[in-house]
């Protein structure tokens, strides 16, 4: 079902009419409230009436994570503390968090667009719906609370990890719908099976899985394992949280813009200057409607192309691609450009591996070094005799020594780069414990 007909169905015509109002609304308030765009706006030489129309978004200046840190905590809030009723905060990276305020209004808002997710995913009022996201400052558990209810599921705030207290919920109160990360959906079916549990005796119907970076490899692993549909959801705390953006069960080919709410540009990281649709490049975003914290032109760092072509589930919204690796999450290895998704999606195409894997990269002297750690499949460790694995010195061994080269040639015809291959027992690589999973170690930089 289509949560909202009127907004999601609406003639791209008359969404560029109301998206250039509600543009020159923002802009009009963030330089009434907020010092540091006026002083953006002023270095751009820019003011508010210069937008005439939609394009003329090219004109305003953009905003970066930087400024979330300068202006740490609540620098670029729109209104006093005591209109906010809500703080969340990122899992950030590195240094300050980025704090995030919400008035009542951004919450219904909010609410409004991670109802449309759900939906879009297959969910009808009534429905149970497990949610699996973190709660607490991630925005991911009560952003999509909140669209549960508002759309009228049964919601079961179950947050994350716990895996088998999940597992028994699933079993017993039948959930139709869940939410998570894509790791820890892998976590979730793993778990299914080693506790002897049929998933096909669970009956669910969708997951919206999101918040980091997975493939469409993976896509297949989660919906052959948990035997439902998997929708890809996007979203930032900068932005909103969950709910900009959210695929359609019935295509599932990139996920639709919640565009009254969200403006999406792709720029040249490099240069700024704004590409048409089907180029990759940087997603920048300019909220509509927001209220407690504006962002105007905001760079996400997320790699991504928008997809402009009608969608035949109805909804008129331009779509966007997987993120295929962020403008600073991009691994530089001997001069040569990796994204770990390219890793993913080579490893997953290799049946005696499992979805699992890290990454580690070390520098001998000048010299990068990666290290492909492929976690196996039960299958291939007990053919192999098992325990050898656990052991360093066998990586040689046959069987092994074969496979480490097939994945090395694998990922050299990938990525252009000779890696080094190791093998790791079935749950030697890390796991989502229930959030965001780091598979990468960089040495380099310690
Ligand atoms: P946070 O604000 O801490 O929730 O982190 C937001 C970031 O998570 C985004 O900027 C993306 O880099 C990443 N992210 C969120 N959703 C997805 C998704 N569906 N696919 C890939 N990365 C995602
Ligand atoms: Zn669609």
């Amino acid at each position: 079902m289509i949560w909202n007909p009127e907004m999601e169905t609406m003639p791209r015509e008359r969404l560029r009419a109301l998206q250039l109002e509600r543009l020159q609304q923002t802009a009009r308030r963030v330089c009434e409230r907020v010092s540091f765009y006026r002083n953006t706006f002023d270095k751009a030489g820019v003011n508010p009436a210069d937008i005439r129309s939609l394009e003329d978004i090219r004109k305003l200046p953009f905003t970066r994570k930087a400024d979330f840190r300068d202006t740490y905590p609540t620098g670029l809030f729109a209104v006093a503390l005591d209109q906010v009723v809500r703080i969340h905060a990122s899992s950030g990276t590195t240094g300050k968090p980025i704090i995030a305020g919400y008035t009542r209004a951004d919450v219904n808002m909010w609410a409004e667009t991670c109802a449309r997710c759900l939906a879009s995913a297959g969910a009808v009022p009534g429905d149970v719906f497990q949610n699996a996201y973190g709660y607490g400052l991630f925005t991911g558990g009560l952003g999509f609370h909140y669209g549960g209810e508002l759309m009228g599921l049964t919601v079961i705030p179950v947050s994350g990890g716990n895996t088998e207290r999940q597992i028994l919920l699933i079993r017993d109160l039948k959930p139709k719908i869940l939410t998570c990360t894509p790791s820890y959906a892998l976590t979730i079916a793993e778990t299914i099976r080693t506790m002897g549990i049929d998933p096909a005796g669970l009956g669910l119907k969708a997951a919206v899985v999101g918040a980091e970076p997975w493939t469409e490899e993976m896509r297949k692993e989660i919906e052959a394992k948990l035997r439902l549909k998997a929708v890809n959801i996007y979203g930032l705390t900068e932005v909103i949280g969950p709910g900009v953006s959210c695929e359609c069960v019935e295509v599932r080919h990139g996920a639709h813009i919640y565009e009254d709410h969200f403006y999406p540009e792709v720029i040249d990281p490099n240069t700024g200057e704004v590409l048409p649709p089907g180029a990759r490049g940087e997603l920048v975003f300019t909220s509509l409607t927001k209220e407690a914290l504006p962002v105007i032109r905001y760079r996400t760092g997320d790699i991504a192309s928008l997809d402009a072509s009608p969608c035949a589930c109805g909804r008129t919204s331009i779509r966007m691609s997987r993120i295929v690796g962020r403008t600073d999450d991009m691994l530089i290895i001997r001069g040569v450009n990796v994204f770990p998704s390219q890793i993913e999606t080579a490893l997953m195409r290799i049946p005696e591996l499992t979805p699992h894997y890290q990454l580690v990269i070390t520098r001998e002297k000048t010299l990068d070094e990666l290290e492909v750690r492929a976690e196996v499949s039960d299958e291939f460790f007990r053919l192999i005799g098992g325990e050898i694995l656990v052991d360093e010195a066998h990586q040689a061994d046959h069987a092994v020594h074969e496979l480490r080269r097939r994945v090395g040639e694998r990922l050299r015809g990938t990525l252009n780069l000779n890696t080094t291959v190791r093998l790791l027992p079935p749950g030697g690589a890390p796991r989502s414990e229930g959030g965001k999973l780091k598979r990468v170690v960089d040495k380099r930089k310690l």
